[in-house]
């Protein structure tokens, strides 16, 4: 597990993140390598001060610009399911958001390679992760459902924003045994995983029914 800084970062109660973790463990994550990372790291600090007292509330809060953080049990989930298949090296991350998901994987895997579509929240992600010394992160102001090919192939490949489809290109930047989590459609959406099984050929599963933000395409500053 690559080491957080939390020097000078104000810390809510012990019992107040341990109750977190434990609504997490009752909705049967049982990674202890997710368990442990999401109960040292500082959640208030992706939210704005207004909403603060509200971080360790298994939910999703809004951050601005229409988009919201994701709710812990669901950042949980598709870290723990793209574990499963080892500790991937390179990671892409489709919706940076706050960049809570994006700090909960630079401790546990090799490279994160985020990418998100609304600059101002690319950049305050990008100061919460330098805070916290995560440095293993890669930042690009973009659209994502293009993936980042000069970076590619991935691992692993984490979606928090969904399309109607899963984009050809996110297929072509996954390695060969890597694998994909990401929701897809519109008013009902699935969360799905995709592992690419050879150059042809790639499995998927539906794990279970969720809500997200839909991707948008283009890139606004
Ligand atoms: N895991 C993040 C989720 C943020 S919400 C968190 O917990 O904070 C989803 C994010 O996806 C939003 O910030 C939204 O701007 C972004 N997004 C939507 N469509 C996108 C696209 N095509 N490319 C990149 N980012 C996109």
């Amino acid at each position: 597990m690559n080491k957080i800084d939390l020097q000078g970062i104000g810390m809510t109660s012990r019992r107040t993140r341990e109750r977190l973790i434990g609504r997490l463990i009752e909705q049967g994550i049982d990674d202890p390598r997710v368990l442990e990372v999401m109960q040292e790291l500082p959640r208030h600090l992706f939210i704005d001060e207004a909403l603060a007292h509200r971080a360790y509330e298994d939910t999703a809060l809004p951050i601005g610009y229409n988009q919201t953080i994701s709710q812990p049990y669901i950042v949980a989930k598709m870290t723990e399911t793209l574990l499963n298949g080892g500790t991937p090296e390179r990671v892409l991350e489709i919706g940076t958001g706050s960049g809570y998901q994006t700090a909960v994987l630079a401790c546990l895997v090799g490279r994160v390679f985020s990418v998100e579509r609304i600059q101002p929240l690319q950049e305050k992600a990008r100061q919460r992760l330098r805070q916290l010394g995560l440095r293993n992160v890669q930042f690009q102001h973009a659209d994502g459902g293009f993936g980042w090919p000069e970076k590619g192939p991935f691992d692993a490949i984490t979606c928090a924003a969904a399309p109607e489809q899963i984009p050809p290109e996110l297929f072509e930047q996954l390695a060969i045994g890597g694998r994909m989590i990401i929701p897809v459609g519109g008013r009902v959406q699935e969360l799905r995983l995709v592992v690419r099984t050879d150059e042809q050929s790639f499995d998927q599963q539906v794990l279970e029914g969720v809500k997200f933000v839909p991707m948008l395409s283009g890139s606004v500053r």
